[in-house]
């Protein structure tokens, strides 16, 4: 099934090529989105046009804007924030790779010692257990049992597949039992005023963690650290799969354009945000990763009540605010939660919300409002 990751990889370079945008090492370009550049910019060269890299980390495609003053710095920055792609999903987040602190936290369910966290996963933890208090358990990190079980890995991003076996009510039942976010337990030790005490985590017995859902948003953040710890890049957008990070500004002082793709026809956006700075916009929706079988569409969010494709009267939704974990974390939640409950969550976190529904209808937080234009 990577054939099907391929093949999509190939798609997107080929429409890059198409779009007049460079790949590696040129200028190209402006902007991100979800869809194609967004702000119908020439692809004139010039001190002022960015350089633009395509490379893969996390399962999906990642597209560099940057800005900076020559090439040699733009590209020593783009191989920089692929190699804490990288390393974040090889040594972090992955629970495929047994080189993964998440891996070997997962070898150590059921065991009465449980596994001594890093500070980095316990944090991420923290904060992702939060986040399933506050969605009243919308959003869970321990659907890995489950998430296996429908193989979604091996379903080809963006472009669908087909002929994946559908697990049956017995297998999902059997999955489901060893889930639930209230069954992991975190014990700290008593920190001091400097330091917080060590963490340990206890995975009940065949619990197994899926991060799947905040993986892409942590990286925004780290990159986010990672430019605000130089200054030679001034300028620019990441685009991780759904996931899309803006930074500093632009030597003509434009805003950035980001493109929300509309859920009924992937090659056109429904609307653009324009913003200012940094930003974390983040996105889920049903058309980004799916399965058909026998006629039937199976999506990547799930349920948790059911372990099945969340039913929800949304296609897709948009979430906007600095911290690319919260704003990964709650998409995901909101889209399970529908547009009522999950504007109240996302106010919560402070964050924007775009919700596109089954309808087309496209509903927007007030505050979101002064940043999206509808293109039809
Ligand atoms: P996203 O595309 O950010 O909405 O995340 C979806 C991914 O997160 C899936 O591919 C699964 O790996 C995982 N996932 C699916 N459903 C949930 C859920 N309800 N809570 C947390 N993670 C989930
Ligand atoms: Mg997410």
């Amino acid at each position: 099934m990577k054939h099907f990751f391929w093949t999509m990889i190939y798609t997107l370079l080929a429409l890059a090529l198409c779009c007049g945008c460079s790949i590696q090492d040129r200028p190209g370009n402006a902007d991100g989105g979800q869809g194609d550049g967004a702000d119908g910019q020439q692809n004139v060269q010039s001190a002022d046009t960015p350089w633009q890299y395509v490379d893969t980390a996390m399962g999906t495609v990642v597209q560099q804007t940057v800005y900076a003053p020559d090439q040699e710095t733009a590209q020593a920055f783009s191989a920089q924030a692929m190699e804490l792609l990288w390393g974040l999903e090889q040594k972090e987040i992955s629970w495929r790779l047994d080189t993964s602190e998440v891996y070997r936290a997962n070898v150590t369910s059921g065991s009465e010692g449980g596994f001594l966290l890093s500070e980095e996963l316990a944090g991420l933890l923290e904060s992702g257990l939060e986040l399933s208090r506050r969605s009243e358990g919308a959003f869970d990190m321990t659907l890995g049992s489950v998430t296996r079980l429908w193989n979604i890995d091996e379903w080809a991003a963006e472009n669908g597949a087909e002929g994946f076996p559908i697990p049956s009510r017995e297998e999902l039942a059997g999955a489901l039992s060893v889930c639930g976010y209230e069954k992991l337990r975190l014990q700290r030790e008593a920190g001091d005023q400097e330091e917080k005490g060590q963490c340990r985590l206890f995975l009940p017995e065949g619990m197994q963690l899926d991060l799947g859902a905040i993986g892409k948003g942590l990286g925004l953040s780290e990159l986010t650290s990672m430019l605000e710890g130089q200054n030679a890049v001034t300028g620019a957008v990441i685009s991780l799969g759904g996931s899309i990070l803006t930074y500093g500004s632009k030597p003509d002082g434009s805003i950035w354009k980001v493109g929300i793709i509309d859920p009924f026809d992937k090659s056109s956006n429904i609307g653009i945000l324009s913003l200012e700075g940094q930003w974390c916009v983040s996105t889920s929706g049903d058309y980004e990763r799916y399965v058909e079988v026998d006629g039937v569409r199976y999506h990547h969010i799930l349920d948790p009540k059911t372990g099945t494709p969340a039913v929800s009267d949304v296609r897709g939704v948009t979430v906007l605010l600095k911290d690319g974990l919260l704003s990964d974390g709650l998409s995901t939640a909101c889209f399970i939660l529908g547009p009522e409950k999950g504007m109240a969550l996302a106010a919560e976190y402070g964050a924007e919300a775009l919700f596109i529904l089954s309808d087309g209808e496209v509903v927007l937080s007030e505050g979101m409002e002064q940043y999206y234009t509808a293109i039809r």
